[in-house]
């Protein structure tokens, strides 16, 4: 569903991702790990046009990702992105939040989108909070809306950026919560996290990148507990 080929991109004289060639199969979990800075934030943001890329090649279904291209539209609709801060709208409520881009960017009808809108709420454990502005919510409760959000789009896959990241720890867990939920019922997913027992437990794959390279990857069990690389046991050991 998503292919990386030899992807390369640059800040001005920084070389930030050098040649990252990667696979999502439909219906796989797939676990980013790597130190900040490595490029794991940029390799999303790539990947759901966010972000222009230099060289190689990103397909999403079999289409090319290109930012110049009118097509981009279609890509951010196949592939929802969740942030490490939440970004929801504050002015509107969190079932507005949600059913904004069905009705804004798909042209859904108001009616669905709101009926849509208000089980997805449910389904993240909001129901009861759909007239609840942000700031009213906690982070947890925020990062389920901005999950909602995601799945109101319909998209083929999901990636996530570190989205447990800025939460209190005792938020942290009813958010995997979700997603591992997600994960179970065949959401393809990248997810760009420091929980490692997350990783171990729900990715069926792990990458993990440093310096703008995918030095290792293989099944979790493999990559987290029989790592290969000196830099991957090297982070591992400082993150565990
Ligand atoms: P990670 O998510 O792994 O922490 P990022 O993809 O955010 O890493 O960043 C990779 C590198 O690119 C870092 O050195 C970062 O400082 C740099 N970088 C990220 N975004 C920008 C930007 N918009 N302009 C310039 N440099 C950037
Ligand atoms: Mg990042």
């Amino acid at each position: 569903m998503i292919e990386l080929d030899d992807v390369r991109k640059s800040y001005g004289a920084l070389p930030v991702l050098k040649g990252i060639t990667a696979q999502v199969r439909k219906g796989e979990v797939v676990c980013v790990i790597g130190p900040s800075g490595s490029g794991k934030s940029t390799v999303l943001r790539c990947i759901n046009g966010l972000e222009s890329y230099d060289g190689g090649t990103i397909r999403v279904n079999g289409r090319r990702v290109d930012r110049a291209d009118r097509s981009i539209r279609a890509v951010r609709v196949q592939v929802s992105m969740v942030f490490q801060r939440f970004n929801l709208f504050p002015h509107r409520t969190a079932l507005e939040n949600v059913i904004e881009g069905p009705i804004y960017v798909k042209g859904e009808n108001r009616r669905e989108a709101t009926e849509r809108g208000r089980a997805l709420l449910a389904r993240v454990g909001l129901a009861g909070k759909e007239e609840a502005h942000p700031s009213k919510l906690s982070g947890g409760q925020q990062q389920r809306v901005a999950i909602a959000r995601a799945l109101a789009m319909r998209p083929d896959a999901i990636l996530f950026d570190e989205p447990t990241s800025a939460l209190d720890p005792e938020l942290v867990g009813e958010v995997l919560g979700v997603m591992r939920g997600l994960a179970e019922e065949g959401m393809t997913m990248v997810v760009v996290t420091h929980e490692m027992s997350f990783a171990r437990e729900v990715a069926d794959r792990v990458l993990f990148l440093d310096g703008g390279v995918i030095v290792e990857e293989g099944p979790a069990r493999e990559v987290l507990g029989r790592p290969q690389q000196p830099r991957t046991q090297d982070f591992l050991r400082r993150v565990l």
